[in-house]
């Protein structure tokens, strides 16, 4: 049954060992054994540098860190040479906003984000506006906290260049219809960037339905090391985007006159890579296959249904974002401080966050300096739900 599947799972992370209950997985995830032996076997056993294949060791680290760039196509629904490695999503950002921000948008072009947005999702495009001028415009939210895509469709003109939303917000949970996102974009001729953070551990990707023009996400949320992430970009976006840091590993020619630079991806990764990170992440990726993907977002729809159902059952509890949210339940307790809450909880062996979730505009929002959020993952269960009810029952006779 569902709760023996659920303990195979658990028992597969090191991390999750004794009676802790990680309710922390939207910052980041534990990691299974597979994941571990794949990173230590490459970084001992199968260790060497890629791209300077002369020797055999060399060619088989290559063969596997290209291996793993494929694998992130397929798990996308995309192409191998769409897929530039990252130290994470907050980079992948950084180098749109860098590259293809900085040769396509002039003063007076426009951005559109969205009030739910993570810190590393509106930052770099404030920074491109320093340098160029373009202006941002911010979508607002439904009242059960979604982008509100009617008001996107109003706000929308023909200056707007890019649209910039999160997939799965990282405090509300709640899921943006990118398909529906992407059809208002491209009706102005603006691109579409999706902030897949929390939705590529909670829900099946496909590129080529989802008509997005950047998609990026962190390996250390989907089960994998930290350190890496992806950018997947159309290619012939990729292909017209002009190089972000110089160094080794992407140039074709290089001389004092003129150096000439290696076709995408590997224009955007200057330097040694991140060898072993990539294989760790390809090790998370098949580990996240074979569970599956329509497997994980029921499991993490059912988790955040069963918490929601328990916490509204309180009345001195507040909760945030829609009924159906994925994976992530934020709410607030008359009366006690997120913060008070996650230490008495720690006490009880409950790992919550709480805070502002690098997203204090969606606070602002909210009315609210922080909220408690509980995250899950795919080896939460019942029992996790179980320990954080009763951690909140012992706040609340400490708080009176
Ligand atoms: N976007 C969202 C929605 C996130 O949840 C996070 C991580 N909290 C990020 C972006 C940034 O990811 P990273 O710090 O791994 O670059």
């Amino acid at each position: 049954g569902e709760t023996g599947d659920v303990l195979a799972v658990k028992a597969q992370f090191p991390g999750l060992s004794g009676n802790w209950h990680y309710l922390d997985t939207a910052a980041t995830a534990q990691k299974p054994q597979a994941v571990i032996d794949a990173t230590v076997d490459a970084l001992g056993r199968d260790y060497a540098t890629v791209h300077r294949g002369v020797y055999a060791r060399s060619a088989d680290m290559t063969l596997a860190f290209e291996a793993a760039r494929r694998k992130v196509a397929a798990f996308l629904g995309g192409q191998e040479d769409e897929v530039v490695f990252t130290r994470g999503a907050t980079e992948a950002i950084n180098l749109v906003a860098q590259t293809w921000g900085v040769e396509n948008l002039k003063a007076g072009d426009r951005i559109l984000l969205s009030t739910l947005e993570h810190h590393s999702n509106i930052v770099p495009w404030q920074i491109l506006r320093e340098r160029t001028g373009v202006e941002i415009d911010v979508c607002p939210l439904t009242a059960d906290g979604r982008i509100d895509l009617e008001a996107a469709e109003r706000i929308l003109t023909p200056a707007h260049k890019l649209m910039a939303f999160a997939h799965v917000s990282n405090v509300l949970g709640s899921v943006l219809h990118v398909e529906h996102a992407a059809r208002l974009a491209h009706a102005v001729g603006a691109k579409l960037l999706i902030d897949g953070c929390q939705a590529a551990p909670r829900i099946a990707l496909d590129m080529k339905a989802m008509q997005a023009d950047f998609y990026v996400f962190s390996a250390h949320k989907l089960y994998g090391p930290t350190g890496i992430g992806a950018l997947w970009a159309r290619k012939e976006i990729l292909d017209s985007m002009p190089p972000w840091q110089g160094g080794g590993a992407m140039i074709d020619r290089v001389a004092f006159e003129k150096t000439t630079y290696a076709p995408a991806p590997q224009r955007f990764e200057a330097g040694t890579p991140m060898i072993v990170e990539a294989v760790g992440l390809a090790a998370a990726i098949d580990w996240l296959q074979a569970y599956g993907l329509d497997r994980a977002e029921a499991h993490e729809r059912n988790l955040a249904g069963k918490l929601r159902e328990e916490l509204g059952k309180r009345n001195d509890v507040t909760l945030f974002g829609p009924a159906d949210s994925v994976g992530i339940v934020s709410f607030a307790m008359d009366g006690v401080h997120p913060h008070d809450l996650g230490t008495i909880l720690d006490e009880e062996d409950v790992a919550i966050r709480a805070g502002h979730h690098c997203a204090q505009p969606l606070m602002e929002h909210l009315g609210v300096p922080a909220t408690a959020r509980a995250s899950f993952g795919l080896y939460s269960d019942d029992s996790d739900i179980e320990a954080l009810m009763k951690g909140i029952e012992r706040t609340r006779r400490i708080f009176g």
